[in-house]
């Protein structure tokens, strides 16, 4: 197989050689479970807490607020619903951000459908969470606010110190999901003032189908499965020891090398962005004005359709992402930048290259060199071949 490059570590990213070494004991010779009472529950069970306080050091919590979970959609649902739920009849609205992972807002909608009024405040055309909305829309009703830490889409960072302020003036408490931001920006759930967080494994070089939930002690919340009294009756089930084991290494070593890796990938995503400004007319860089993730870039190639160009990127060898949603041969412009403003024909035209580590200046020269021709050949076809979804290519084309 010829060379191919990764440009999507915001879906998910490669597990760290050091983080499967780290793992490899706990599915094999000491494979116990956690609540065993013998020699092999009991080293399975202390694996599982010195996990537990090393992640819990790391964002600056205590251990027993530290809950595991099966990955960041379970940690967001069980913060949304489980704060809602275990909350008064006068004091169960959720205010949250239109341009939340769907792990958010369609729990948040399905919430209001179960009668816990729901707010979804908009953003700039930065993408960024306006704070007045914000605060026009949490009251004295409003049992939690929930704001990302960085969207996924475009990577841009929002005010959260502001927003968990603004929702503790109103006696709120404060969510964030912070998976896209996990090991690659400084947290610290104390400084910051949140309740509760989110992370997932596998969008910090550890596996998929793991996650963690930190719930500030005092915080209550009604579990949404039930069983024994596993990870604080939040999440009953046994736990998953290697799971642990490996986000511990892997956040761990990710912490470690955080200025490092936010030096290497701002500069060459500079670079990437860069050039593409300047080889290929008539592209915009969404989230270009706003602090963001340093290895996540958003652009919009309008006159292109974006599945038309990364089907075209992938034949080369490069994989990355729209976010565009293909629903029965349709597509469906990305949410996020919907919210920004940006019209869904260039919504629709966007590609997210996400880098993360183990990217190289190769992978970028190689985008470099045959991104600009791609996109020219693409808007010489009359009309463009928009709405076009993998797999009904052979209809239109
Ligand atoms: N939240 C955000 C911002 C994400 O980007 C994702 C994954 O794409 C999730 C939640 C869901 O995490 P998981 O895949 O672990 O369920």
């Amino acid at each position: 197989m010829s060379k191919r490059f990764y440009f999507d570590h915001n879906a998910t990213t490669p597990v760290r050689p050091e983080v499967v070494e780290a793992m490899l004991p706990w599915y094999t010779e000491r494979f116990g479970n956690a609540s065993s009472i013998h020699s092999y529950g009991r080293e399975a069970h202390d694996a599982l807490e010195e996990s537990r306080a090393k992640i819990a050091a790391l964002i600056g919590a205590e251990p027993d607020e530290v809950v595991f979970t099966g990955c960041g959609t379970e940690s967001d649902n069980i913060a949304l619903a489980g704060v809602l739920t275990s909350a008064g009849k006068d004091k169960n609205g959720l205010v949250t951000t239109s341009i939340e992972h769907s792990a958010v807002l369609n729990t948040g909608r399905v919430l209001a459908e179960r009668g816990y009024p729901a707010a979804f405040v908009g953003v700039d055309s930065r993408g960024v969470v306006d704070l007045d909305a914000l605060r026009g829309a949490v009251g004295p009703g409003t049992a939690l606010v929930s704001v990302m830490h960085a969207n996924n889409e475009t990577g841009v960072i929002q005010p959260i110190r502001e927003a968990a302020r603004l929702a503790h003036e109103n006696g709120a408490l404060f969510h964030t999901d912070a998976v896209q931001t996990g090991g690659k920006v400084p947290i610290n759930v104390r400084e910051m003032g949140i309740d509760l967080l989110s992370l997932s494994a596998h969008k910090l070089n550890a596996p998929k189908g793991f996650g963690v939930l930190y719930v500030r002690k005092g915080v209550e919340i009604v579990p949404l499965t039930y069983g024994g009294h596993h990870e604080f009756s939040i999440r009953p089930g046994t736990e998953n020891v290697a799971g642990a084991v490996g986000f511990a290494a892997a956040l761990e070593l990710a912490v470690r090398d955080m200025d490092t890796e936010t030096r290497t990938l701002s500069a060459l995503r500079d670079r990437l962005e860069a050039a593409i400004l300047e080889r290929v007319p008539d592209v915009m860089v969404n989230g270009g004005d706003a602090d963001r993730l340093p290895g996540t870039s958003n652009i919009s190639f309008p006159g292109v359709d974006g599945e038309a160009l990364l089907l075209s990127l992938d034949r080369e060898g490069i994989a990355l992402s729209t976010g565009s949603a293909c629903t029965i041969g349709e597509v469906e412009p990305s949410h996020v930048l919907l919210a920004m403003g940006v019209s869904p024909r260039t919504a629709t035209s966007s590609l997210r290259f996400s880098m993360g580590w183990g990217t190289t200046e190769e992978g970028v020269d190689h985008i470099l060199a045959v991104l600009p021709p791609i996109v020219e050949r693409l808007r010489s076809i009359s009309g463009g071949i928009a709405g076009v979804c993998p797999g009904t290519m052979a209809e239109s084309s």
